[in-house]
């Protein structure tokens, strides 16, 4: 059962659509570009895996700098394509493409254990987790990583922020658009995308006017010391809200950010102020946003729309505080349910919960 859900999942990174739209999305592949050429001594001369390489991208980066050797491995069938790549560039003698789960025995036969200097992965998914495919970096780290080796990228933020505003959620309900048809009344069609969204987490490119407050950071990701269990989570927050008229709270959008970090800023992540850094370039680093008021990436940002009566008596400048559970679902664990739960202090009053899920 899980097995059939997985063979669907890499058989949806085959096609060359997938991976147009992954490598034209500059803000993401510029990152690690930049990070690997910038950087270039952690790559140099150095055993390198690249876990879930599609095209060899990142590979080929990681070899036109110096890598001694380079896993390039993929489940897909894209890996044989990106072996061919590989070849007309050059690089066959340095980048190995293996096609295979990179936890499994056949990849581990090929891997040793404890030899790689460097991970490198572009794993995040929307919501940052969907997909579930963290965990495999995470066991491949702890397969095939030395222990004084890096994972990159190696520090991630979640973040969230309530939106308000009505103009822009009735049209994404399409309450208005489904009203008028070329002259037909398509109103059934409200209750079709509503109910929709009643369940689903929705992916959006949400335009940065209408959040309701500062979005806040409520989990941290370290890489290098996190644990699979790690990934079913609560984290906390506490926004003040915007000092505009509101109306209810539509919807809580979440997005994450992305970070390269040094080993001094690793190392003193008590003191790194991932808001502070955000966009950080060289020669501090290289991170990368995907919150509403940067560029927009194609992971744009995940949506949790809440139901309008649940969302009363709100002011302005009131504090809102809450928590945000991410948990696993699904025969392949590649799916996830985001709760936010809220309570507001202040004049206003108002507590709830919304509950969506992103499976396929
Ligand atoms: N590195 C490429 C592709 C990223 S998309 C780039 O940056 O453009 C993620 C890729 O990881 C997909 O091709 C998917 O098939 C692969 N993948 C996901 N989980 C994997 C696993 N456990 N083992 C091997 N490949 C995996």
């Amino acid at each position: 059962q899980a097995k059939e859900g997985d063979k669907r999942y890499f058989d949806s990174y085959k096609a060359a659509g997938i991976h147009r739209e992954m490598i034209e999305d500059r803000v993401r592949t510029q990152s690690y570009r930049k990070f690997i050429e910038s950087f270039p001594h952690f790559f140099k001369d150095a055993t390198i895996l690249d876990v879930g390489c599609g095209t060899g991208i990142l590979s080929l980066f990681c070899a036109r700098v110096g890598a001694k050797k380079v896993y390039a491995v993929d489940a897909s069938p894209i890996a044989a394509t990106a072996s061919k790549i590989v070849a007309l560039n050059g690089y066959s003698n340095v980048v190995q493409v293996i096609q295979g789960r990179v936890e499994d025995d056949s990849v581990r036969k090929l891997i040793q254990k404890a030899s790689v200097d460097v991970i490198i992965s572009e794993w995040m998914g929307y919501g940052l987790l969907f997909e579930g495919m963290l965990d495999s970096v995470l066991k491949a780290r702890d397969l095939y990583l030395k222990p004084d080796g890096h994972v990159f990228p190696n520090y991630c933020t979640l973040c969230v922020a309530p939106a308000a505003d009505k103009a822009w959620s009735t049209e994404q309900r399409g309450e208005k658009f489904w009203k008028e048809v070329e002259g037909f009344n398509f109103a059934p069609m409200v209750k079709l995308a509503s109910g929709a969204w009643e369940n689903e987490i929705a992916v959006l490119d949400v335009p940065d006017k209408v959040l309701a407050g500062q979005p806040v950071v409520f989990k941290t990701l370290d890489i290098k010391n996190l644990k699979v269990p790690d990934l079913n989570f609560v984290g906390n927050f506490e926004i003040k809200l915007a000092n505009r008229d509101l109306g209810p709270i539509d919807a809580f959008i979440i997005y994450f950010d992305t970070f390269f970090l040094s080993s001094e800023q690793l190392s003193d992540l008590d003191t790194f102020d991932s808001n502070k850094c955000v966009d950080m370039e060289p020669p501090e680093g290289i991170a990368f946003s995907t919150s509403p008021a940067s560029t927009l990436t194609h992971w744009q940002q995940a949506v949790l729309f809440v139901d309008p009566a649940q969302t009363i008596g709100l002011e302005k400048g009131d504090i809102l505080k809450g928590s945000v559970r991410y948990s696993k679902i699904g025969d392949s664990n590649r799916g996830i349910q985001v709760q936010v739960n809220w309570d507001s202090l202040g004049g206003g009053s108002s507590r709830g919960t919304v509950t969506r899920e992103m499976d396929n």
